[in-house]
C-alpha cells in the first residue's frame, strides 16, 4: 500500500476509535501529514504498525472527582490521566484543570506531549491528565479540597517511575503544593519527583516556574537569529496573561524586544511602551484580577474588551493562552500586518488552516511541540534533581533551559533540510520526534 494511503487509513481508524474527539483529530492529522517521508525511508515503522499503536493511548483514566464547597454542597468533577506513551521515559505532562477538559482535549495534549518530550532529547515518555474543574472564583479552601480529592484517585496511577504529573492551565504552584501534600499523606513517602513544578523549599527546581515562557522566547531568538535578525528593535504581541505569557514578555524584554500587546479571555490590553511587568505580575499573579485591570494601573495603556489581540500590528506574534486561538482569518490579518514570525507557546493555538496561510506567507513558524518544549525539558531537569537530591543555581538551571532550546531549533531544522523541506519547522519537528519515539518503540519490541 502507498504510503499515503497506508496514513490515510490510520486516520481513519483514529477517527472511528475516538468519536467527536474534534482536537485529538486534529492533533494527529497534522503529525501523519508530516510523517510520511520518515516512514516511507524506515520500513520498518510500517511493518511493526508503529503510527497505529503512536496514535492509541497506552493507558485511559477516568474517574470521579467529588468534593465540597464552601457552603456545604456536593459537587461531582471528572479527572482524567492519559498514560499515552512511554518508550522513552515515564510518562510526563501536566494537569488542566478548566471548564473545557474532556476526554478529547486530554488525548491531544497527551498527544502532543509525546512528541514534545521526545524533542527535548531528555527520557520522559508523554502524558496528560486534568478535570472539567473551573477554579475560577473558587476559594483557597476549595481549590485545596478539590486538589485533595483529585489526587485520592490519581495516587494509584503515578510515581517518579511510572508517571510525573505537573502544571498546565488552571494548575500552578498553590495546586501542586496541594497535590503533592495529599499524595505524601497517602502513600506515607517523600517521593519528590513524583510531581513537578513544586515550590522550591519542599523540591521543586529554580527557573521551572518561568521555564515555558522564557524556553519560548529563547526559541524565538534562534528563529530570528537563523534569519540572521535578532529580537533588537522588534514589536511582539502575546496573547494570554498566564505564566507562559508572564514569562514570554520578561525574557523577549531582556532580549532586547518590545511586547506591546498581551490578552485574557474577556478581552486585550495595548502598551506601545512596553508590557509593564511588575503591574501586570502584580494583577495576574497576586490579585488574580482581569487583564482590564491593567489599563485602570497604566494611564497610557488601553483596553479593548471582547476582541482578540491579533489585529495589533507586530514582527513576532507568540499566542501563549490556548488551543484553536489563531485561525484563517488571524493568521492573515498578522501577515498583512507584516509579522514575519510566530511562535506558539501555547499547546496547538494555531488552527491547521493559519499554519498553511503563515508558511504560504513565507512567515517562519515555530510549532507548540519545539517551540513551548521549555516547560517540560526543565520538569525533566527537576527531576535529575530530586532523583540526585540535588538543588541547581538559577543561572546553571537556565544555561541549560537555553541549550536544550538550542539543540530542538538545530534538530528541527537539520531534520526538515535532510528531508528536503527546508525551514519548515512543523515537518522538521513531527519527524525528528517520531523517529526517536518510533526507534525506541521498535527497540522494546511488540509492547
Ligand atoms: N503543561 C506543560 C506542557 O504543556 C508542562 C508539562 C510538564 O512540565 O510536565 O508541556
Amino acid at each position: 500500500m502507498p504510503i499515503h494511503e497506508r496514513l490515510e487509513s490510520v486516520y481513519a481508524e483514529v477517527l472511528a476509535r475516538n468519536p467527536g474527539e474534534t482536537e485529538f483529530h486534529q492533533a494527529v492529522r497534522e503529525v501523519l501529514e508530516s510523517i510520511g517521508p520518515a516512514v516511507g525511508k524506515h520500513p520498518q515503522y510500517a511493518d511493526a504498525k508503529i503510527v497505529s499503536r503512536i496514535c492509541e493511548p497506552e493507558r485511559q483514566i477516568i474517574f470521579r472527582v467529588p468534593w465540597e464547597d464552601d457552603r456545604g454542597e456536593i459537587h461531582i468533577n471528572r479527572g482524567f490521566r492519559m498514560e499515552f506513551n512511554s518508550a522513552l521515559g515515564p510518562y510526563k505532562g501536566g494537569l488542566r484543570f478548566h471548564p473545557s477538559v474532556y476526554l478529547g482535549i486530554v488525548k491531544f495534549l497527551g498527544f502532543e506531549q509525546v512528541f514534545k518530550n521526545a524533542l527535548t532529547g531528555l527520557p520522559i515518555g508523554g502524558g496528560k491528565g486534568g478535570s472539567d474543574f473551573d477554579p475560577k472564583g473558587k476559594s483557597d479552601r476549595e481549590i485545596m479540597r478539590f486538589c485533595q480529592s483529585f489526587m485520592t484517585e490519581l495516587h494509584r496511577h503515578i510515581g517518579e517511575y511510572t508517571d510525573v504529573p505537573a502544571g498546565d492551565i488552571g494548575v500552578g504552584s498553590r495546586e501542586i503544593g496541594y497535590l503533592f501534600g495529599q499524595y505524601k499523606r497517602i502513600t506515607n513517602r517523600y517521593e519528590s519527583g513524583v510531581l513537578t513544578g513544586k515550590g522550591l523549599i519542599y523540591g521543586g527546581a529554580r527557573v521551572r516556574t518561568e521555564a515555558t515562557g522564557y524556553g519560548t522566547a529563547f526559541f524565538v531568538n534562534e528563529m530570528l537569529a537563523a534569519r540572521g535578525d535578532s529580537f533588537e528593535g522588534k514589536t511582539v504581541v502575546v496573547s494570554g496573561s498566564g505564566n507562559v505569557a508572564i514569562y514570554a514578555i520578561e525574557k523577549v524584554h531582556q532580549l532586547g524586544g518590545r511586547v506591546v500587546a498581551c490578552s485574557d479571555s474577556s478581552g486585550y490590553v495595548v502598551d506601545e511602551k512596553g508590557i509593564d511587568l511588575e503591574v501586570l505580575k502584580e494583577i495576574k499573579e497576586v490579585r488574580r484580577e482581569r487583564i482590564s485591570a491593567y489599563a485602570d494601573a497604566v494611564s497610557h495603556a488601553r483596553y479593548v474588551e471582547g476582541q482578540q489581540v491579533w489585529s495589533v500590528p507586530c514582527d513576532v506574534a507568540m499566542p501563549c493562552a490556548t488551543q484553536n486561538e489563531i485561525t484563517g482569518k488571524e493568521a492573515e490579518t498578522l501577515v498583512r500586518n507584516g509579522c514575519t514570525v510566530v511562535a506558539e507557546g501555547a499547546n496547538m493555538p494555531t488552527t491547521p488552516e493559519g499554519v498553511r496561510l503563515f508558511q504560504e506567507a513565507g512567515v517562519a513558524f515555530g510549532p507548540g511541540k519545539a517551540a513551548n518544549a521549555g516547560g517540560v525539558a526543565t520538569s525533566a531537569l527537576e527531576m535529575q534533581q530530586n532523583a540526585s537530591r540535588d538543588s541547581w543555581s538559577f543561572e546553571y538551571t537556565e544555561d541549560r533551559l537555553e541549550d536544550i532550546m538550542r539543540d530542538i531549533h538545530t534538530r528541527c531544522l537539520e531534520t526538515a533540510d535532510e528531508y528536503g523541506m527546508p525551514g519548515n519547522y512543523v515537518a522538521g519537528a513531527n519527524i525528528a520526534a517520531y523517529t526517536r519515539v518510533a526507534d525506541a518503540m521498535l527497540a522494546l519490541g511488540l509492547v
